[in-house]
């Protein structure tokens, strides 16, 4: 059996980080065992339904590298993959169980609904439920004479389709993550299936679709786990439990303090989304990408937020992912979102690029910062100075901002401690040897300054940090002759003369 899985979002808003991570697992999966991965929108839900949400979630997915077999945005063999565009395939599954018995019309007003919810709750129950016992007592077309519901039906009357859940039968379905999971039906209320306005709901449309497209794992979040007898029972309605597709439900992401469900309601104090994303309410939120993450960082990071390769490996590629994924090892309880673990591993796969790799995205970032474009040589001799050092694309421009401009103030902390009174006469003399320099680079530089400092009997420790202010005006960073070598000669002794402005 050839492995189908699918990510099925739905485009209320921006995609939150939990469903990035149901996505690179399911990629994981698919790709591991040469299967399928379909991307499917699901849009029943018109009210919640926001403009430009698809074009968001397949622009973050494509940003993260997790690619797809067919889906909306590619076609395949399943088309159309928007559930908006299937209508009428569910309408006609919704009357194969009207007719089988397994389903019925229900011609229930919001009134009477909420008279028979007060009503029960006046007898004591807690959570009233339309089912097995309370359908008896309600409009629907296993209550009303036959001829009525037809009447009702052809005149247009509004109503839903529900399933007619079995009064006493065990659901059990085995949960690659969790183990057997086994529920009474009493348990389970009678869904609407097919809402008044002829659309689907999520379980109906969810379960049809599944099916239909032949998809053997539904991998997807733990909220869903409460629905999954329901679908169970879908399954069984329709007669197709013996193909039902195996379920995984995935284990909680828990907020940084380690309790509690992570909440979108945070993401405007860390990032929960891959892209700048704006809400409804016209509010923006920066995503990991403009927060300078390189996208196999984030996805490292989300790999094992949930899942371990048993062993303490930690930095893992997509192809070593791949290899070493499994169901099996999908934990039960939340993991906590630990963003210092993300911000480690950008800074891993920071250095793991090469200098050259580097040389576009950090011409992004000088282009959001309004600075020139050096040549590529000058850049990748910034970039081996800085790789190191830096968590953070930006971090580049943030840290190592001296190498194009000249600086024009001088880090106030160090400069109380390490600009000595006899600096600035120090700097104009460096100057002037520098002058002799022939061969600019680095080596003759250090030796150049050393020969100076010894010759005057003056000390190391006190010329280089007073070097060092000069050059980069603060006091840490690469070694100071690098960056005089990298920035060259006349704006080096620009720069050792200008400090006499140094106060
Ligand atoms: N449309 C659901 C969601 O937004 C899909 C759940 C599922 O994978 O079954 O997460």
């Amino acid at each position: 059996m050839s492995v189908v899985v699918r990510f099925a979002p739905s485009p209320t808003g921006g995609l939150h980080i939990g469903g990035v991570r149901t996505a690179l697992y399911n990629y994981l999966f698919a790709r591991k065992h040469k299967g399928r991965f379909i991307l499917r929108i699901e849009d029943t839900d018109q009210t919640r339904f926001v403009e430009g949400a698809e074009d968001y979630i397949i622009n973050s997915l494509k940003w993260c590298g997790i690619e797809f077999n067919e889906g909306v945005h590619l076609g395949g063999p399943c088309v159309p993959y928007r559930q908006s565009e299937r209508k009428e395939l569910y309408a006609g599954y919704a009357r194969q169980l009207i007719e089988s018995g397994a389903g019925y019309y229900a011609f229930d007003t919001p009134t009477e609904l909420d008279e028979m919810r007060a009503r029960l709750e006046a007898s004591g129950i807690k959570s009233p439920q339309y089912n097995s016992i309370t359908r008896s007592t309600m409009k629907n077309s296993l209550t009303l004479p036959q001829e009525e519901v037809q009447r009702r039906v052809d005149a247009g009357d509004p109503y839903v389709i529900r399933l007619k859940v079995p009064r006493k039968e065990e659901v059990r379905f085995h949960d690659e993550v969790r183990g057997w999971v086994v529920i009474h039906s009493s348990q389970v209320d009678d869904k609407v299936l097919m809402k008044s306005d002829g659309m689907p709901t999520y379980h109906m449309a969810n379960v049809v679709d599944d099916h239909t497209m032949g998809i053997t794992h539904v991998i997807r979040g733990e909220e869903w786990l409460s629905s999954t007898p329901l679908h169970v029972l879908l399954y069984r309605a329709f007669g197709w439990e013996d193909t039902m597709p195996k379920f995984a439900h995935l284990p909680l992401i828990l907020k940084p303090e380690g309790t509690g469900k992570l909440s979108k309601r945070d993401a405007d104090k860390f990032p929960q989304f891959p892209l700048a994303f704006t809400d409804a309410e016209g509010k923006t939120y920066k995503g990991f990408k403009e927060l300078g993450y390189l996208p196999e960082a984030l996805i490292n990071f989300l790999a094992l937020l949930g899942w371990n390769p048993g062993g303490d490996e930690e930095i893992m590629d997509l192809d070593r992912m791949t290899e070493a994924f499994s169901l099996e090892r999908i934990g039960k309880s939340g993991t906590k979102y630990d963003l210092a673990k993300a911000e480690w591993f950008n800074q891993v796969y920071l250095r793991k690029r090469t200098d050259e790799e580097l040389i576009e995205p950090v011409k992004i970032e000088l282009q959001k910062e309004g600075i020139e474009i050096p040549t590529d040589a000058f850049l990748l001799r910034f970039i081996s100075l800085m790789k190191e050092r830096v968590t953070f694309l930006k971090d580049f421009i943030a840290q190592g901002r001296y190498f194009f401009e000249t600086p024009q103030v001088y880090d106030e902390g160090f400069k109380q401690n390490k600009w000595v009174p006899e600096a600035p006469v120090w700097m104009i003399e460096i100057a002037k040897q520098f002058e002799t320099v022939e061969n600019w680079q680095t080596s003759e530089l250090e030796s150049c300054l050393k020969h100076w400092v010894s010759k005057h009997e003056l000390s190391l420790g006190k010329v280089l940090p007073a070097f060092r202010l000069a050059i980069t005006g603060l006091g840490y960073g690469p070694v100071t002759f690098e960056v005089a070598q990298t920035i060259g000669k006349t704006e080096t002794l620009l720069r050792l003369n200008k400090a006499t402005e140094i106060k």
